[in-house]
């Protein structure tokens, strides 16, 4: 663990989203020293944003030891790759191939480790919150974009590169729900049909504004079941935590639960079957987990150790 030393070196943490750049700054996860929030706008605004309050901060303070980053994506996220830290083709207007990494190791000079947002929040929620003991589990964000960060015996999954699974395929009731989806690569992918703009975009109202008895959110537990569903199917995961802008909204848990033992029917996991209440469940750090995520990779790369979930827990 972190362990909270007067003259621990600052680490700087950033959890780059979608909609908005939270920045904190601390000497570990309990005692956080300064945050800021910017909103996603043009990159130039936005990076020049973040680096004058970490400038700024650590002026006030003491100087940086190392910065992590946890962004979204897609995002190249392996550091033996000549674009490590560099956001890769992205519907997001004039994000893509904006080189966080280079940005701020040049400008800040010194160390930073760069993942992807759900991969941070999976590292926060393992050390710190609601998969403490637990080496298989699936973290998910439901915000501008879904993405998710996968642990499996105790290690984040990555392959070549980040997961994917916001493109995953959806069985789609088009007479149920004829919004075309808003992927602009796969149209009605689960992205496309149950990210935050997607719910906007069909109910022409920001998701936050719909009441719980509008029938979006039937639609939206149906697709975001699947989604449990199939990542159950592919992972067997012991736990699955649902994070993110839209699942603040605490009520489609139990929608979720429900439509999932439905279409599990008996089987899958012994995790899933005997107790949904702990299968499916919101992060122990809320909106934090991101932000903590950064603050762990900024640690760990301080140290030099490599991104580990299980390993850096039985370490510290
Ligand atoms: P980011 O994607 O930047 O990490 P969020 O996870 O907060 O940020 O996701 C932002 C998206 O979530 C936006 O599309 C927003 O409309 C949507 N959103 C935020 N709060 C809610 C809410 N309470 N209910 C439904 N949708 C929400
Ligand atoms: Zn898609």
């Amino acid at each position: 663990m972190l362990n909270g030393a007067q003259n621990a070196p600052l680490l700087a943490g950033l959890e780059a989203g979608g909609t908005k750049f939270n920045c904190v700054l601390a000497r570990d996860t309990n005692t956080i020293l300064a945050r800021a929030r910017f909103p996603t706008e043009k990159p130039e605004r936005t990076l020049a944003e973040v680096l004058a309050f970490f400038r700024e901060e650590s002026a006030r303070l003491d100087p940086l030891g190392a910065m992590g980053i946890a962004s979204f994506g897609p995002v190249d996220n392996n550091p033996a790759s000549r674009d490590y830290g560099r956001i890769l083709n992205t519907p997001k207007r004039d994000w893509s191939q904006v080189d966080l990494m280079s940005w701020f190791r040049e400008n800040l000079g010194i160390p930073v480790r760069l993942d992807t947002d759900v991969n941070g929040a999976a590292l926060a929620e393992q050390r710190l919150g609601a998969a403490r003991g637990i080496d298989n589990f699936v973290y998910v964000t439901v915000g501008t974009g879904i993405g998710a960060g996968i642990v499996m015996s105790g290690q984040l999954i990555n392959g070549f590169t980040h997961t994917e699974i916001g493109h995953m395929r959806m069985s789609r009731d088009k007479e149920r729900d004829p919004f075309p989806g808003c992927c602009p690569f796969h149209g009605d992918c689960l992205e496309g049909l149950a990210c935050g703009p997607a719910l906007e975009q069909r109910w022409q109202r920001p998701g936050a504004e719909l009441p719980q008895s509008h029938p979006a959110w039937e639609l939206q537990a149906d697709y975001l079941a699947q989604m449990c569903t199939n990542l159950t199917f592919c992972y067997m995961p012991e736990r699955i935590i649902l994070g993110g802008g839209v699942m603040q909204n605490d009520f489609l848990f139990p929608m979720i639960r429900e439509r999932v033992q439905q279409l599990l029917n008996g089987y899958g996991p012994p995790a899933a079957l005997a107790n949904p209440d702990a299968y499916i469940v919101p992060p122990a750090l809320g909106g934090e987990s991101g932000q903590m995520g950064a603050l762990l990779l900024a640690q760990q790369q301080l140290e030099g150790n490599p991104t580990v979930v299980r390993g850096a827990q039985a370490a510290g």
